[in-house]
């Protein structure tokens, strides 16, 4: 599946926000949301993010859900598709879509530091659902799905570190995590609340409704 293979901390400058796409990093004084929170490019620091409205507030909206979960515009489309046709508020319903990805979930128990490392490590065929293989980062996890690492990754530095950099994150209340099996499992699909994502996702839903 594609993906966006750019210079990240741009993207985050390009939103205004930090949209946490480079690990360790996005918490230190070296992000470059912390130094130079303007956006890119020689206009940068003429353009106004803040005063964007209608359309352009609703494309903002947008960009900063595709751009955090890394979801290029066609698979993001689909994810809207699929929330639309649930029951429920499509807005609330495209983020659970969004959060209930393997990927998204290792990176929510705390295995890798930011989500396009926990996109590697499920690539690379580091971690398994149910204790089978599972290689897809789009897979979408239900309640009661156990996420667990490899026996022989367990040891890997990368695991090891994210792990003890998530201790001071913390993990959201609808995953438990067993750090003495490595093992996360999904306890109940994620309300609003529980999702920390700083959007306004009915924007969205009005950019694709029109
Ligand atoms: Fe974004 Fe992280 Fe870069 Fe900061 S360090 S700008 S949060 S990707």
């Amino acid at each position: 599946m594609a993906r966006y293979a750019g210079p990240v901390c741009r993207l985050c400058r390009r939103e205004g926000m930090k949209l946490f796409l480079k690990g360790e990093r996005c918490y230190a004084e070296k992000c470059a949301i912390e130094k130079r929170n303007v956006p890119p490019g020689q206009q940068g620091r003429r353009r106004r993010p803040n005063k964007v409205m209608g359309y352009g507030s609703q494309l903002r909206e947008k960009q900063k859900v595709k751009r955090t979960y890394g979801v290029l515009e066609n698979q993001f489309r689909r994810y809207f598709a699929a929330a639309e046709r649930q029951r429920g508020i499509t807005g609330e319903t495209l983020l659970q879509l969004l959060e209930r990805r393997l990927d998204n979930v290792v990176y929510r128990l705390g295995l890798a530091t930011s989500r396009p490392q926990a996109r590697q490590l499920v690539r690379h065929g580091h971690v398994q659902v149910n204790g089978g293989r599972a290689d897809i980062p789009s897979l979408s996890l239900k309640a009661g799905d156990a996420v667990s690492v490899r026996q022989r990754s367990a040891k890997r530095p990368a695991i090891l570190y994210a792990m003890e950099e998530v201790k001071g994150r913390g993990i959201p209340d609808w995953l438990e995590f067993d750090a003495s099996t490595i093992t996360g499992r999904v306890t109940a699909l994620p309300t609003r609340d529980q999702i920390n994502l700083p959007v306004q996702e009915q924007l969205i839903v009005e950019l694709y409704s029109k």
